[in-house]
């Protein structure tokens, strides 16, 4: 909805309120799903939960992604399910097959209000999650605590539009979410996407909460890391104040921050959180991996939830192509890592763009088609997005004379659609590029990003940064210019005033 103007806003307000009292209590039931979640101490592995719901479309079900292609999806994890009228009738139910992913269809009329009753094993780490994109997109089950994604947990109907969560656990047990908590201690998760695409962590675990700007950022450590958590404190500190600087401040709510230890480094972003599993070596020295996944999921935030595409996958070119190149830059401008480096990561995304673009043995794909296969085109989406975002920084720059950069066009996304709750195009990245630039970059989204067999001139670009681009097959050097001290690149890893 786009309300520019406050009347609207007021009018669509006193309209809400008339319609709510007209319907009084039942519309208020009708909307929000209460679940109960009881975990117990000698069998961590399961959680208990019971539910009260209204039925729509005849359909109960879990979110269908994020799980490894699962036919059942994350319903393969539910056990023992039972769906109850109020009164406590059984409701007959089944499971669709056929690529559901983890739906039943239930013979109750709609409008329906439905009590589930159901377990949740947490043994998903028996799966391959790779095709999900990771370990950190999973329950994980530690000694200490429970580090769990919501849409492990919720069956729900559709149309909900919001939940109140009740935990029974362990007394000695602490809660890490970013869902609201009220004076009696029930959660509050204000839409469906909150409810069911969140991180969520229950058990003994480092807890620490601290604010930037408005938000608050409740950090839950696993036990195994407490002695880095003012490192990641620290960091992600430095990292949001230069998201700040580029989205005009943060926003006014709780985010989560789930750090665990793994044999892998990598994050996962959700709706108002993220997790992180990170490799507990040689930390001090690592700061490139993981310190460029955690402002990667940070600014994801932004990228991807905040402002998210009308269909997510093909604008992914931008969403993680862009959070890439943002979260290495950040580090650079923050000075968590050194330029030595920063130019590293650079010639590694550039490299990805020309390995895929020049060397690849199958059918060439433009960056938006790229999208309909995350894990397979994985290196054109990240290498190139990045690599677009790079060139249109130097771009609008050079023909800005520095007055604006790409920088502006992610506070405008922000703005014009994020803001508005209007999904995003490549079309809609293109017009902000076009308003920032105060040029016409169809020609460049028509070669680069909607088509495939063009290869972007990475040298002539570089260039007007004060950068040398020297190639080798698919190794990629930058270095400064010689004999010109001030370069546009200085400009770059300087965050704006
Ligand atoms: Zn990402």
């Amino acid at each position: 909805m786009n309300l520019k103007n406050i009347n609207q806003k007021i009018i669509i307000i006193f309209l809400l309120v008339v319609c709510y009292t007209v319907n009084g209590q039942s519309n208020k039931s009708e909307i929000t799903n209460t679940y109960k979640i009881k975990v117990e101490k000698n069998s961590k592995d399961i959680a208990r939960v019971e539910a009260a719901l209204t039925l729509k479309d005849s359909t109960i079900r879990m979110v269908a992604w994020g799980h490894p292609w699962l036919e059942d999806g994350w319903a393969t994890f539910v056990k023992k399910l039972s769906v109850k009228t109020e009164d406590g009738k059984e409701v007959p139910f089944s499971l669709v097959k056929n690529k559901a992913w983890g739906k039943w269809k239930v013979s109750a009329a709609n409008g329906t209000r439905l009590k589930l009753s159901y377990e949740v094993h947490f043994n998903h780490k028996d799966y391959d999650w790779n095709p999900a994109g990771g370990i950190d997109s999973r329950p994980e089950i530690t000694e200490d605590a429970l580090f769990l994604v919501s849409k492990a947990l919720f069956i729900y109907s559709p149309g909900v539009k919001n939940a109140k969560i009740k935990f029974n656990i362990p007394s000695n047990w602490e809660i890490a979410t970013s869902w609201k908590k009220n004076k009696k201690g029930v959660y509050f998760a204000d839409s469906w996407i909150s409810l069911v695409n969140n991180a969520l962590v229950l058990g003994n675990f480092d807890k620490k909460i601290v604010t930037n700007g408005q938000m608050n950022l409740v950090f839950a450590i696993d036990k195994n890391l407490s002695k880095y958590k003012q490192r990641f404190i620290d960091l992600m500190q430095k990292q949001l104040n230069a998201f700040s600087k580029i989205f005009g401040g943060t926003p006014n709510r709780n985010y989560l921050i789930a750090i665990r230890k793994a044999n892998e480094d990598d994050g996962e972003a959700f709706e108002g959180s993220f997790n992180q599993v990170i490799i507990d070596n040689r930390i001090e020295d690592r700061y490139i991996v993981w310190a460029n996944t955690m402002a990667h999921e940070m600014f994801h935030y932004w990228n991807g939830n905040y402002i998210s595409g009308e269909n997510p996958k093909d604008t992914y070119w931008f969403t993680e192509g862009f959070t890439e190149y943002y979260s290495g830059l950040s580090l650079m401008r923050t000075g968590v890592v050194p330029e030595n480096i920063y130019l590293k990561k650079m010639e590694r995304f550039l490299s990805r763009y020309i390995i895929t673009k020049k060397m690849w043995p199958v059918d060439q794909l433009s960056l938006v088609e790229a999208g309909k296969e995350k894990h397979k085109n994985w290196l054109l989406l990240y290498g190139g997005g990045a690599t677009m975002a790079l060139a249109l920084d130097i771009e609008i720059r050079t023909l800005t004379n520095n007055s604006k950069s790409l920088d502006d066009v992610m506070l405008l996304m922000k703005t014009k659609y994020g803001d508005n709750q209007i999904k995003i195009t490549t079309a809609s990245i293109m017009e902000a590029v076009n308003e920032v630039s105060g040029e016409d970059f169809t020609e460049f989204f028509k070669k680069y990003i909607y088509g495939k067999n063009d290869v972007l001139n990475i040298e002539d670009i570089a260039s007007k940064a004060g950068l040398n681009f020297d190639q080798f097959s698919d190794e990629i050097y930058l270095s400064r210019k010689k004999g010109n001290e001030k370069i546009l690149f200085d400009k770059m890893i300087r965050s704006k005033k």
